[in-house]
């Protein structure tokens, strides 16, 4: 019997779980994908591009059925009940923000894998979900911003006279925040950024953009690259440099996080009307309150001129090659996980250990 592979149609996202691409660089032998019909269609991936060993299949048999299901979002909690004994379920189930959902994976018989939950070292980058996800919306913000500002970003020397370059400001220097800055810079912008991990320091210069320090950061190497909680006094001192800068910005980046709490504010609503008129902030941590005290998760404002956009979704809008970045990341994983065409699931497995939420 095949390995049965089910890609699910996602229900709120235009994006794709595996790609037809992602199915024809697959080398996991003895499988056969079963594609929920018109899955790929609002990527760019009609039904018609999923060709053998990959074949369409209603939502009612992946679920049902298939030894492995794949989604980006995880199926309806009713759903979750048709999934059979031994199947494992591949999604991103945001433990981390979503303290019941573990509870929840306990009612059921199934296996459960969080792609959101890989871990972040060099052995497990090409299936950092995170990570490729964040490249897009770090990049999608700055074009966002581009097209929002009623400013040039690079300087021009025209006859009609001279534009100079806009200013960046990028808060948060991890991976959405570094391809901001590079994609800034490759606009012609002048970039500053912040963060408080010392390790970005190099990684922002290198990207030719000034890193303005902060002194005093907690910097956690026990933390999984992630940033740590700061303390208060750090935080004010931290806003007190954000509104120097804010002031002469054109456009700001937020991207700072700290996983499994609520984003620090480093834009305070006063920082607001003393910006210049146009400028625009683009916030990607809006979904766990924003870095901007204004923000409204998943809407674009306008106060006192400036435009404030809220959104943590941007890789949303690029679905075609977010699905197949995201696709590439299962694959890996799925290589990794497989052998000889059976699931080979071993508990002692960094990377396996990280993400398994539900064995
Ligand atoms: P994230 O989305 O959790 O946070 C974004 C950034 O915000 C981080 O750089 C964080 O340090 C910063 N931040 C938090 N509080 C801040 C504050 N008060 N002021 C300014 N900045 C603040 O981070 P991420 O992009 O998911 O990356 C998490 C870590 O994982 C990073 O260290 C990244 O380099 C690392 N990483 C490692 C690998 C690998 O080795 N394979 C792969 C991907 C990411």
């Amino acid at each position: 019997m095949p390995l049965i592979i089910g890609v699910l149609k996602e229900r709120e996202d235009k994006r794709v779980a595996i790609t037809p691409d992602n199915i024809k660089r697959s080398k996991i032998k003895d499988v056969q994908w079963w594609i929920e019909n018109g899955a790929g269609a609002e990527s760019g991936f009609p039904d018609a591009l999923y060709v053998a060993p990959a074949k369409g299949s209603t939502r009612q048999e992946i679920l049902q059925q298939a030894d492995i299901i794949v989604s980006i979002f995880p199926p309806d909690d009713n759903e979750l009940g048709s999934i059979r004994k031994d199947a494992l379920l591949i999604s991103q189930f945001r433990p981390y923000q979503d303290d019941t959902i573990q509870a929840k994976l306990a009612n059921h018989p199934f296996r459960a894998i969080s792609m959101d939950m890989i871990p972040r070292t060099t052995l497990a980058q090409s299936m950092d979900v995170l990570s490729s996800m964040a490249s897009i919306s770090g990049y999608k913000a700055v074009i966002l911003a581009a097209q929002q500002l009623p400013r040039y970003f690079p300087m021009m020397i025209t006859s009609a006279g001279s534009i100079r370059p806009a200013k960046i400001l990028v808060i948060g220097a991890g991976v959405a925040g570094l391809q901001a800055i590079a994609t800034s810079r490759k606009l012609g912008a002048i970039v500053e950024a912040f963060d408080v991990r010392s390790a970005a320091k190099e990684e922002v210069q290198s990207l030719g953009a000034k890193f303005v320090e902060v002194e005093g950061a907690k910097d956690d190497k026990g933390a999984g690259g992630y940033a740590v909680q700061q303390t208060e006094e750090y935080l004010a001192r931290q806003r007190a440099e954000v509104q120097a800068r804010a002031m002469k910005s054109d456009v700001i980046i937020c991207t700072a996080q700290v996983r499994g709490r609520k984003a620090p504010v480093l834009i305070e609503a006063e920082t607001i009307p003393q910006m210049k008129h146009g400028s625009v902030i683009v916030d990607l941590a809006a979904s766990t309150g924003g870095n901007c005290a204004l923000t409204e998760n998943g809407k674009t404002i306008v106060r006192n001129g400036v435009t404030i956009i809220g959104d943590s979704r941007l890789e949303m809008d690029m679905p075609e090659d977010a699905s197949q970045m995201y696709g590439n990341n299962v694959l890996n994983l799925l290589t990794h996980i497989t052998k000889d065409g059976e699931l080979n699931l071993r508990p002692e497995d960094e990377i396996v250990k990280g993400c398994l939420i539900k064995s």
